[in-house]
């Protein structure tokens, strides 16, 4: 029996952070309650999530996800820049080895969701307040005021629980937007090239760049293609919140923004994209924060609610993942919930903010101040690639 065994633990988020949260709470043998503003069927949106092979393994291993819940491997990327002297009009700037499952989000939620009991599951419940005193917190929501032990913050990129745990901490806007879409594999024309069979595909653009794989539909046996395209646009202080453009929400001018930039593309991936029903595309103004802890008395937070991380890193999902594995792990380690409290925040924070400064250079290098992609060849592109932008260094403030 472990100290935390019993406790209350109220979750506000109920998107994969949260559900991954309620079970890894609920394995060290706590009483949790899910909080989600939204209804549950809005999440049959998303678009793709690239996890780590060994974490797939470790979610498998410990429960979390099924072993057959239907993912793309990955293995290897390749890299195209527009070449209108090459007969296919483009050329190949690198190929290498990148192992990952790619996952649709919504498949990767409901599995989640699956393990969480609809009676700890409260969806169109917004909490509107938490209140932290030294004996627990209580939670304000639609439904009222209840009480917790521990109070679990899995409110995503806008998370109101965020500025709790560090009330200095500000999103910061990027400067650039990152368009996506998916669409059934069917609707490719000419079948699905081999590059989506094995892998990633990522263009370099001269103003940022794109990538696409495949990922699998929530049809069993059936896929689909998914892309993302990151840019600048003119009018970029219009973006004044973390908030996403769902699917159907984004307006004439991103899209004819979004349609401009396939003269950069090589012919085949602008059809790609082009091939895409309007209203699947969604837009998503790219920030990024830090954060000075993870914990605040009775509150911690998880996922993007701690730290966001702009989408290069495709870490996201990885993330919140993570951070559920390492809460589970320090509550079933530890013999109060401050030392739980403590080794959770000391094991993450670490992390979040380290995969925050990933994406910066990782943005600097491929959108803000890229190369001139068109003049690389394999040798100097790997170059680039390895000369530290690629890897995780510590965070410097
Ligand atoms: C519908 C949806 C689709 C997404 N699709 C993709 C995708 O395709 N690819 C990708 O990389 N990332 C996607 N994301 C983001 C992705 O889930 C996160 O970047 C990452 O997985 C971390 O998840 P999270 O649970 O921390 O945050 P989020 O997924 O943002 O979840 C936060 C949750 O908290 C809820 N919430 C916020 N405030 C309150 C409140 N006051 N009370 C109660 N509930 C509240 C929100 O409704 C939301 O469900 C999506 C998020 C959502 C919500």
């Amino acid at each position: 029996m472990t100290i935390v065994e019993g406790s209350r633990v109220g979750i506000v988020g109920g998107s994969i952070a949260g559900c991954a949260a309620a079970i890894a709470l609920a394995r060290a043998g706590c009483d949790v309650t899910v909080y989600e503003r939204s209804a549950s069927e809005l999440r049959d949106r998303g678009f793709g999530v690239a996890i780590p092979v060994p974490l797939r393994e470790e979610l498998v291993a410990a429960g979390y996800v099924d072993a057959d819940m239907p993912v793309h491997s990955c293995v290897e990327r390749i890299c195209y820049v527009r070449d209108p002297t090459e007969p296919s009009g483009q050329r190949e700037i690198c190929h290498h080895s990148f192992q990952a499952a790619l996952n649709n989000w919504g498949v990767l939620w409901r599995t989640l969701r699956e393990r969480v009991p609809d009676r700890v599951y409260r969806d169109s419940s917004a909490v509107a307040d938490i209140v932290d005193d030294t004996d627990g917190v209580t939670v304000v929501s639609d439904a009222g005021r209840e009480r917790y032990d521990i109070v679990v913050g899995a409110d995503g990129y806008r998370a109101m629980t965020r500025a709790r745990v560090d009330p200095s901490t500000t999103p910061t806007f990027a400067d650039y937007v990152l368009w996506r879409g998916t669409y059934p594999e069917s609707l490719l024309d000419g079948g699905t090239p081999p590059e989506l069979e094995r892998g990633l595909v990522w263009i370099g653009l001269p103003r940022g760049h794109g990538v696409c794989y495949l990922i699998p539909d929530p049809a069993p046996g059936r896929r689909r293609v998914n892309w993302g395209v990151y840019g600048k646009v003119p009018w970029g202080d219009r973006f004044d919140a973390p908030t996403s453009l769902p699917p159907g929400g984004v307006g004439d001018d991103l899209f004819d923004e979004l349609v401009r930039g396939m003269d950069d593309f090589p012919p085949y991936w602008a059809e790609v994209v082009r091939r895409t029903p309007r209203p699947a595309v969604s837009v998503q103004p790219v920030y990024d924060s830090t954060i000075s802890s993870y914990v605040a008395g009775n509150v911690l937070v998880i996922g993007d609610a701690a730290t966001i991380t702009r989408p290069h890193t495709g870490a996201g999902a990885t993330k919140a993942l993570q951070d559920a594995l390492a809460l589970e792990h320090a509550c079933r380690r530890s013999e109060t919930w401050q030392q739980a409290l403590a080794a959770y925040d000391q094991a993450r924070r670490p992390v979040g903010n380290d995969l925050v400064a990933l994406g910066r250079r990782l943005g600097r290098a491929q959108v803000e101040r890229p190369p001139t992609w068109a003049r690389m060849t394999p040798e100097v592109f790997r170059e680039w690639m390895y000369a530290g932008t690629f890897t995780i260094a510590p965070y410097e403030p």
